[in-house]
């Protein structure tokens, strides 16, 4: 057992409900790392007062959550290309005098996505959602060569805005990027909520006949977890291919992981683990 000891912390509010300290001490276990990982419910007032504190207490590393993803964009002084476009970061870095920012969601979610068997090369998406989470993954599945990803969002308008600002990056990896409200003509291989309608409505935030477009082999993919949402209620309607995302968290984690330790941490027991905790 190395007995150097690494602090970290996630920063977020609510946080109360955070399930990183257990997945990161999960994954210390894996290779005997003596590590510290603690919570903190900061608001963005204090926010960089706060990681400027713990910078200077010796932490290695931040998780940074909602609602302080941007804010944490704001501050780094180095950022990787990722997170520099989706303007999110959920992974800080203390090296030097330097604030380090990455953003791990999207890797997260491609990540589980494979372990669950869905490929999106040459596949039409439909992504749900135009806030931090949608832009925060978005980066990753152009990077992955779908044939088309289709946005929506209640507000639509900033849909619209979404696909002005990404157009560049899936014109670049030659991905068609349209927006759709409710007039479905294409099927989709994949629908992806990253919306937070769950915590506010009893209903998902698409039209009921958005899963009517559902191919035949598609699958539905809900980021959020914890609770049975609206969209997955009516996903198990057209398919058995449903996820929610535990799974994204914790393939999340192990990229920060990564980062920080330049290790690569078994992913495959978390889930189970975290129940039997
Ligand atoms: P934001 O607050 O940035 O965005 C919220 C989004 O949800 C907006 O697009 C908003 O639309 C939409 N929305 C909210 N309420 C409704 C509703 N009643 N009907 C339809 N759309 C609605 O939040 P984030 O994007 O950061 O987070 C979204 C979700 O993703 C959260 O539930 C979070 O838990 C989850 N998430 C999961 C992760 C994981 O690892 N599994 C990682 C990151 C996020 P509008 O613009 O119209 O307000």
């Amino acid at each position: 057992m190395n007995t150097e000891i690494k602090k970290f912390a996630v920063l977020g509010h609510p946080i109360s409900h955070s399930l990183s300290p257990q997945i990161h001490s999960l994954f210390a276990k894996q290779f005997s790392i003596n590590l510290e990982y603690k919570k903190f419910d900061i608001n963005k007032d204090s926010f960089l007062e706060n990681v400027k504190r713990l910078k200077h207490e010796g932490y290695y590393g931040l998780n940074i959550t909602l609602p302080l993803k941007y804010s944490a964009f704001q501050i780094c002084e180095n950022l990787s290309e990722r997170a520099s476009l989706c303007k999110s970061v959920n992974t800080i870095t203390f090296e030097d005098k330097n604030i380090i920012g990455d953003s791990t969601d999207g890797r997260g979610l491609i990540n589980d996505l494979d372990k669950k068997g869905i490929n999106i090369k040459d596949k039409n998406i439909f992504l749900v959602g135009a806030g931090g989470a949608a832009n925060g993954v978005i980066y990753d599945l152009i990077l992955n060569n779908p044939k088309k990803i289709f946005l929506t969002n209640r507000t639509f308008a900033k849909a619209i805005e979404m696909k002005a600002y990404w157009q560049f990056f899936a014109d670049k990896h030659q991905v068609n990027l349209d927006v759709i409200d409710s007039n479905f003509k294409t099927k989709f291989d994949l629908i992806i909520n990253a919306t937070s309608a769950s915590l506010s409505s009893l209903e998902p935030p698409i039209p009921l006949t958005a899963f009517d477009f559902l191919n035949v082999n598609g699958s539905c993919y809900d980021m959020m977890y914890g609770i049975k949402t609206p969209f997955i209620n009516a996903s198990y309607k057209k398919t058995n291919s449903v996820f929610d995302g535990l799974g994204m968290l914790i393939e999340q984690a192990a990229e920060s992981f990564k980062i920080w330790h330049q290790l690569n941490p078994k992913t495959i027991d978390i889930q189970v683990d975290l129940k039997n905790l």
